[in-house]
């Protein structure tokens, strides 16, 4: 019979990291993970990642403090993030980022900045690699594949986390489907570090309360772990705070559709010359309103959380580039062809052929054009308003909310064991990284690197409270 392990579950940023702050102590662990390869959503990620206090703010003069990014992401979620694992994450922060920077992973050569993609911060920290998740990832796998290497993680591929063999409140095993069939690993404690749910459309609409919209995240991350916990009687956490993006072009309507454009939404990079309008032609925010997070929770109302970009000839002809990538002149060859840009020579007959209401959609481009010309404050509050909406031809593109990260997640307590439903531990069952959901980690926001960072910080946590223990 093979003596119980320490054994970690899913070999993403947080699960990786554990096993090799284990293994660097001498505690040995048995890593399992569904895919064929380690890194789990690092393989995709921006990778974008935040932390206070680091060696690459110090050399560039930044001050700054984990106490400030704190109330940083407490004031974007507003309060809705979880205190106690975001103080675990944002305290360690510095020491995973230090660890990446001294070991020769390349930043982009501004970094850090205080970045607008998502909610500023007000200090720079925030940082990324030129190759995204895969520029920390080569640095982690580095020093993984050393361990392994060394014997001290032996490393399961192909191995998909079935349930979890309880005794009381301790896991004694785990059973998954490895590649000779179906196995049972007996444990003397388990990390479930998993990540999302986001490839499970069942799952994200049961949990998140929305379809999955977007199918862009690591197809592996079906919610294996958190449905095992969840059957052995844990609790969730983190359903109140789901959050969409402002919204991409995908590549085709329905679901499961995946994204191919960028529409250009944040007024810091272009003013909008366009209006938005939801799926009943009307207009619901200030098209330049700065702050992303308030542009994200007026989408969040929306129907379908969809907005239609709608504009005229003489935007198209005149405007800066308003698809990242694309000259406008080159996205001419996309209306009419590409499911989600659509043209007419009028706006009756945009309404028809995008489905919006023609009588709603032509009231409110009336409505903005005769605002504009009466030199009236915009009723949303807009400030740039470059031109009129009515040269014909007029054009829509169809933009989707969506979100890569899932929202809900395990309760753990401040050790990351997982909590039941009475908010008591279980006694050698732990989880962390998107495992715990970003309706934990950023609360009903974005905060800048508030995933990647803290799924490595937890692992490293726990392999750090691994190796004291054994
Ligand atoms: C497109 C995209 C962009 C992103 N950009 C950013 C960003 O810029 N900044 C940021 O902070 N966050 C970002 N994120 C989120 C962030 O990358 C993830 O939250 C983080 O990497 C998750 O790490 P993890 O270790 O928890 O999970 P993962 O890295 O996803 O690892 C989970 C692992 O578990 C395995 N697994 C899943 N189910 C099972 C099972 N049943 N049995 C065995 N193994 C299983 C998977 O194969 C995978 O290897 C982005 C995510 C995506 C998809």
């Amino acid at each position: 019979m093979t003596p119980p392990a320490h054994v970690i579950v899913g070999a993403g940023a947080a699960g990786m990291m554990a096993a090799l702050t284990a293994a660097e102590r001498g505690v040995p662990v048995l890593v399992l993970d569904a895919a064929d390869a380690v890194g789990g959503s690092l393989n995709i990620s921006s990778g974008q990642l935040s932390a206070a206090g680091t060696l690459l703010q110090r050399r560039r003069g930044i001050v700054d403090s984990p106490d400030a990014h704190y109330a940083d992401i407490m004031r974007i979620s507003e309060n809705t993030a979880d205190p106690t694992l975001v103080r675990l994450a944002v305290d360690n922060a510095a020491r995973t980022l230090d660890w990446p920077t001294e070991n020769g992973m390349e930043f982009m050569p501004d970094h850090p900045v205080e970045g607008f993609a998502h909610e500023p911060y007000t200090v720079a920290r925030y940082y990324w690699g030129p190759d995204f998740g895969r520029s920390i990832l080569q640095i982690l796998r580095k020093a993984f594949d050393a361990q392994v290497t060394a014997g001290r993680i032996t490393l399961s591929l192909n191995t998909k986390l079935i349930g979890l063999v309880m005794s009381g409140r301790r896991v004694t095993a785990v059973t998954a489907t490895a590649p000779d069939g179906e196995r049972t690993y007996p444990a003397s404690s388990v990390l479930l570090a998993t990540g999302g749910y986001n490839a499970n459309p069942e799952l994200f609409h049961e949990l998140s309360g929305r379809p999955a919209y977007g199918a862009n995240s690591y197809p592996y991350n079906t919610g294996g772990g958190l449905e095992a916990a969840r059957r052995a009687g844990a609790a969730l956490r983190g359903h109140e705070n789901y959050l969409s993006s402002f919204g991409v072009v995908m590549d085709r309507p329905g679901l499961g559709a995946k994204l191919e454009f960028r529409h250009i939404h944040h007024p810091q990079d272009r003013p909008p010359w366009e209006i938005y309008v939801n799926t009943e032609g009307r207009r619901f925010v200030a098209e330049d309103e700065p702050s992303v997070n308030a542009r994200e929770h007026a989408l969040l109302d929306q129907p379908e959380l969809r907005r239609y970009v709608v504009f005229d000839a003489r935007v198209l002809r005149e405007s800066p580039p308003m698809i990242s990538g694309r000259t406008n002149h080159e996205l001419r060859d996309l209306f009419d062809v590409h499911p989600m840009f659509t043209s007419a020579p009028t706006l009756d007959g945009l309404a028809a052929k995008t489905g919006l209401p023609a009588p709603a959609l032509a009231e409110t481009v009336a409505e903005y054009n005769t605002t504009l010309d009466s030199g009236r404050p915009d009723p949303f509050g807009r400030r740039h308003r470059p031109t009129r909406i009515d040269e014909g031809p007029f054009y829509a593109i169809r933009v989707q909310g969506a979100s890569v990260t899932s929202t809900v997640g395990l309760a753990v307590d401040s050790d990351l064991r997982v909590l039941d439903a009475t908010g008591e531990p279980f006694t050698n069952l732990s989880a962390a990284g998107e495992l715990l959901g970003s309706g934990q980690l950023m609360g009903k926001s974005f905060c800048g690197g508030m995933m990647a960072t803290p799924a490595l910080t937890l692992g490293l946590l726990y392999g750090e409270g691994l190796s004291a223990h054994a």
